[in-house]
């Protein structure tokens, strides 16, 4: 039985999806206005493992995800500047250049890191009409206002404005920042549409009811998960920062307009801070997953790294971790390359690694679990069996076999023996042989095949 963590309810609770065989998710996707790092990545991951999961357990998944390329300011709040024209002036393109190239960036990361695209990627820019209806609908159901620069949500109409956030208005008030934008009723109102300056002509701007501008942030999420997945869906997932106003202001939005519940499970990642400081360029700390390449390492051992921390638990991101996750990845492809074929799996070892996912996708025990089964008795058919099942939600790519780089001194020995036994003198092989095992490697001769080397 699966249970997730639901941040609507702040606890684990049992999964049971509106349709007994399909599940739905979305996920908030990229803003791509720039590089997408490590942490970011994390996050991503993190929706990879559970989509698998939730597979595992027997259930079809249609899993939807956003490119955000419009509307997202660089203040949660509708203040600021647009992220996408703010990238493009960054990087002297245009703002649709921008879109692709960082959307490219974004997948590219994904791919290295054995991420499974979602069902469903939907552009911002391809369903601004979508948006429209939907302010629409809000708008005929008097949820809306119009200030000089946009159309906003009057928040005080929708009663359980903090149901997800559970802040307390009072202090909200309290620690407000004067700068409020004019005309905005209530400090947590937020855009759905903002107009064009007069005078600015935007690369990216449209005609609409209220005139031309470009939909605010939250609204994009609500109409693209809506119209692909339905008025109610099973789950929506993002960064813990999403919680207090995007996803708030999506399930305002969204059940203004529907009369329904949006979401049933709220799922939330935490944060990566990289050796316990948030990841900055400024700070010379931020990473893409194209940088951890680059500096030699797997993208794969970053995954396994991130499944070493639970996703509800901040990450210290640090290279001596990711060092220690590459040889422990290393290690385990190693000794899995010297197994025999996979044969009927160990059924304890499955069913406790089954039960760590299944409790709010526990993956540090999970690995645990796995290591615990590689170091078992068992045959190493079997244990190869069950391991390559596990690896089906680890996503580690366990079968890929590592080339071993064998030290000079420990090579002249293999030759050497190699040459001894070419002409049969085997006690001095076996003598040779001897050596390469006190250096920590050792032979493998199997009939009609090269000679092995592994590490022991
Ligand atoms: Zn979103």
């Amino acid at each position: 039985m699966l249970q997730i963590y639901n941040t609507l309810s702040r606890s684990v609770e049992e999964f049971k999806p509106i349709n007994p065989l399909h599940v739905s998710i979305y996920s908030c996707g990229p803003t791509v206005y720039d590089y997408q790092h490590i942490g970011h990545m994390r996050r991503y991951v993190g929706d990879d493992i559970l989509v698998r999961v939730i597979r595992a357990n027997g259930f079809d998944v249609k899993h939807v995800m956003n490119i955000t390329d419009v509307g997202h300011l660089t203040s949660d709040s509708d203040t600021g500047e647009d992220k996408m024209e703010k990238g493009a002036k960054k990087f002297g393109m245009s703002v649709w250049d921008i879109a692709k190239k960082f959307e490219k960036q974004f997948f590219d990361s994904s791919d290295l890191l054995n991420i499974k695209r979602p069902n469903v990627v939907i552009h911002a820019t391809d369903a601004i009409q979508d948006q429209v209806d939907l302010i629409q609908i809000l708008e005929e159901k008097g949820f809306t206002y119009k200030t000089s620069d946009g159309i906003y949500f009057d928040t005080s109409k929708f009663p359980r404005y903090f149901e997800l956030s559970h802040q307390n208005p009072d202090e909200l008030k309290a620690g407000a920042r004067v700068d409020m934008i004019e005309g905005k009723k209530n400090i947590t109102d937020f855009a759905l549409w903002k107009f064009s300056s007069k005078g600015e002509k935007r690369q990216m701007e449209w005609d609409s009811p209220w005139g031309i501008g470009f939909p605010g942030w939250h609204i994009e999420c609500s109409a693209m998960s809506m119209k692909n997945l339905g008025p109610t869906f099973d789950i929506h997932t993002g960064g813990i920062d999403h919680i207090t106003i995007h996803h708030t202001n999506e399930i305002a939005q969204s059940q203004a307009a529907s009369n329904k519940q949006f979401v049933k499970y709220w799922v939330h990642h935490n944060f990566l801070q990289v050796n316990g400081q948030k990841m900055s360029k400024s700070l010379g700390n931020f990473y893409t997953v194209e940088d951890i390449q680059k500096k030699g390492f797997d993208p794969l051992a970053l995954r396994y790294l991130y499944l070493q921390t639970h996703y509800r638990q901040e990450m210290n991101f640090t290279f001596k971790s990711l060092d220690g996750a590459q040889n422990a990845l290393k290690h385990l492809r190693s000794i899995i390359s010297e197994w025999d074929e996979p044969k009927i799996g160990c059924a304890e070892f499955e069913g406790r690694f089954v039960n760590a996912v299944n409790d709010d996708v526990n993956m540090p025990e999970a690995l645990a679990i796995a290591w615990e089964l590689v170091k078992s008795d068992y045959p190493s058919k079997a244990k190869a069996e069950s391991l390559y099942k596990m690896d089906k939600i680890l996503g580690l790519q366990l079968n890929r076999h590592e080339e071993i780089k064998v030290p000079e001194d420990v090579q002249k020995l293999i030759d050497e023996r190699e040459g001894l036994r070419k002409q049969k003198r085997f006690h001095l092989s076996d003598q040779i042989r001897h050596k390469i095992r006190k250096s920590g490697y050792d032979v493998i001769d199997e009939k009609g095949e090269k000679t092995k080397i592994v590490r022991i």
